[in-house]
């Protein structure tokens, strides 16, 4: 019976995806806010980004790392709110920044038309971890899924942007990310 309960549990928590286990705004803190719909829905690009800041490396620290950028991004920078979308920090787990469908301001030719997602973490020269790079590309498979991404979706970095002069995300994560599936240099 004892067995039977550990399957049925690993069963359950296998068939979990990250979008099903996004850490809400409400979990990590977030200030409310008022924030703008794109004016198309779903966007048909993922861009990923580095903070080129502090990694976290448990949930309380990936908390207070969402706080203290949205912090950041409002009070320095004057935006509506985080610029990101999502972020994702060493545990994996996926971050609702903006969140889905809304303008993001993390890079200019892509905020009206890609979700922004961030690594926490400097990666020039050392990558994320295996299981935030994992269960960002799953995120990205099961955003498509839900309708959160048009089903031709394109995969890009900061760097791509036309409009913006930036290393991010960092060479180690951008030679990795230009790897994955669906991924445009020039999108
Ligand atoms: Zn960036």
């Amino acid at each position: 019976m004892k067995l039977l309960i550990v399957l049925a549990f690993v069963a359950f928590a296998s068939a979990q995806t990250p979008c099903q286990n996004i850490r809400t705004r409400a979990q990590w803190g977030s200030r409310s806010t008022s924030l703008t719909w794109m004016a198309t829905r779903p966007p048909s690009g993922f861009a990923i980004h580095h903070t080129a800041g502090a990694r976290c490396t448990t949930q309380a620290a990936c908390d207070t790392q969402m706080r203290n950028i949205q912090n950041f991004h409002m009070n320095t920078n004057g935006w509506a709110d985080i610029g990101y979308n999502f972020c994702i920090g060493d545990p994996g787990q996926v971050y609702e920044g903006r969140g889905y469908g809304r303008h993001g301001a993390h890079a200019p030719g892509f905020n009206a038309r890609a979700l922004g997602h961030c690594f926490f973490g400097d990666h020039s020269n050392v990558l994320p971890t295996a299981a935030a790079l994992s269960n960002t590309q799953a995120f990205i498979t099961c955003s498509r899924n839900n309708g959160e991404l048009t089903s031709g979706h394109w995969v890009s970095t900061h760097r791509n942007d036309r409009q913006s002069a930036t290393a991010c995300p960092g060479q180690a994560l951008f030679n990795t990310v230009s790897t994955w599936d669906r991924f445009h240099s020039n999108p």
